[in-house]
């Protein structure tokens, strides 16, 4: 194999030095070969971010700019698989990738290239295609995890690496079997991981948990490096400690952007209302329901209280809302029923409110408040209309504020910007650092390193600072670029989503 990608879901160096975590291959990677930070996309979440890697595309070129999507009709919904542009399956002949999320339904263009999808699939017989079945470690093959587990840790440890170990058992085995040019395989256990470290009950359990995880996976990505001539190593986004929610609802309520439904409140509204009132006059009892929130976070009661304590907007009555994390819209001519004549007037307006916006000691919430048109290449119409990128330790929920203002205390584990970017072998610059690297970056830059041609497409560049050999790559003409192949029937999505939705909801993105 020329070269393996190794995808590790989540990781950053900051979890790695906070939990002192000893990943030799990574740190080996890194010494030899060219590393630096990856810059994730708005917004930095797995299907977004993975899209954007596939592509070369910003979420405004690709369409897929978060965990859900919404329809003209207001209906919101796991996002859909990208099926128009052209992605690296359809590039590289002779490739094999392994669990790459967002692309079921998607067959490669190019020759000889094997696509086992990952995260929208339907299940494993949805996700792997006829010809990898026939592997002897398909019989092992997990696509996601068992959130459920969550509630015992130590169970959902042994569980999340034994999904690894059979990722990685399955990989090596297709790369064997099919010997590719170009091996793709993405550990989504550094993400999980991260994921349920707040419901871990002290320091030294979160860094035993969290170093067993990412230990088991460094060492599995060095086993399949062995069958490559070069490797990457890299992530979507990173992780880090948030000490503070963003309640964006509490400040466009106020602000009358949006309407709420009339609902009858049920039992769980009365529970969330009392927690309310009792948690703004004491903080050791807003503690106590934190944790317990935590602690029950992913599991079915996890998920109705939350949805009781999100707002249930009336959109076709409102002006602007959030969908998640820090992305809001606007109720102009995309909805059916539009309620905003001047979108743009409404969007500046937004954005300077949110600008302004600091917590109870003075510190800006958001490190910057964008435009589409600020935030990506080239925003199509899906892109959101304005786009909040939290300051650092700052997490945007779609959740009511348990104490009532825009922000509340956390102690909790989300995403960030920053992920991690290393590449070793003969076609990398040895030694070298890299700046100022973005995830739409990263295919130009594989693809600049095989000596193949970049799409004109991309709004990423080859970093041709990362190679050993920087020779400026061609280009291929607009009617060379490959057409986006879907399997028949399968342009959409919607027989999917209710099994799409249960797990988007146990990972907490559907609230
Ligand atoms: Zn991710």
């Amino acid at each position: 194999m020329e070269l393996l990608v190794a995808g590790l879901d989540g990781l950053s160096y900051n979890m790695l030095d906070r939990f002192d975590v000893d990943a030799p291959f990574l740190r080996r990677t890194r010494g030899e070969g060219v590393s630096g930070d990856l810059m994730s996309v708005d917004t930095p979440t797995t299907i977004p971010a993975w899209t954007s890697f596939a592509t070369g595309k910003d979420p405004g070129s690709h369409g897929i700019s978060n965990m859900l999507r919404q329809d003209a009709s207001y209906e919101v919904g796991p996002s859909r698989p990208n099926a128009t542009d052209a992605a690296v399956y359809d590039f590289l002949d002779d490739s094999v990738f392994v669990n790459l999320p967002a692309s079921v339904g998607r067959v490669p263009a190019a020759e000889n290239a094997h696509l086992v999808s990952a995260m929208l699939a339907r299940d494993e017989a949805d996700a792997v295609p006829d010809e990898l079945k026939a592997l002897d470690a398909y019989d092992d093959y997990v696509l996601d995890h068992d959130a459920s587990l969550k509630v015992r840790p130590s169970a959902y440890l042994d569980h999340v690496l034994g999904i690894s170990t059979a990722r990685h058992r399955f990989a090596r085995e297709a790369f064997e079997t099919f010997k590719p040019r170009v091996g793709f395989v993405l550990f989504s256990t550094p993400d999980w991981a991260g994921h349920i470290l707040s419901n871990l009950s002290s320091d030294a359990a979160r860094r035993d948990f969290y170093a067993r995880l990412v230990e088991l996976v460094d060492e599995l990505a060095a086993d399949l490096a062995g069958l490559a001539d070069n490797v990457v190593l890299l992530s979507d986004h990173g992780f880090e400690h948030k000490h503070t929610n963003v309640h964006l609802a509490e400040w466009l309520g106020d602000e009358g952007y949006f309407a709420e439904e009339e609902t009858t409140t049920g039992a769980t509204d009365v529970a969330v209302a009392a927690a309310r009132a009792a948690a703004k006059r004491s903080d050791r009892l807003y503690a106590l329901i934190r944790r317990v929130h935590n602690h029950i976070m992913g599991t079915a009661v996890g998920a109705s209280l939350e949805s009781a304590a999100s707002p249930q907007i009336d959109f076709p009555n409102s002006r602007a809302w959030q969908l998640r994390y820090g992305c809001v819209y606007v109720n102009d001519d995309r909805f059916d029923h539009p309620t905003v004549d001047d979108a743009d007037a409404l969007r500046r307006e937004i954005r300077e409110g949110l600008r302004e916006l600091t917590d109870d000691e003075g510190r800006r919430i958001f490190r910057d408040v964008l435009l589409p048109g600020e935030a990506y290449e080239n925003p199509g119409p899906d892109a959101p209309d304005v786009i909040a990128r939290p300051a650092p330790g700052f997490f945007p929920t779609t959740l009511w504020s348990p104490t009532g203002g825009v922000t509340s205390p956390t102690d909790n584990y989300e995403h960030r910007y920053r992920g991690i970017f290393a590449a070793n072998g003969p076609l990398f610059a040895g030694g070298e650092a890299i700046e100022g690297l973005s995830i739409v970056d990263a295919l130009p830059t594989i693809l600049a390193a095989l000596g193949e041609p970049l799409s004109p497409e991309f709004d990423g560049e080859a970093r041709l600072d990362a190679l050993a050999e920087p020779a400026e790559p061609s280009v291929l003409s607009a009617d060379e670029v490959p057409r986006p192949r879907t399997r028949p029937g399968d342009l959409d999505g919607t027989d999917r989503d209710g099994a799409v939705e249960d797990r988007l909801a146990d990972l907490g993105y559907i609230e």
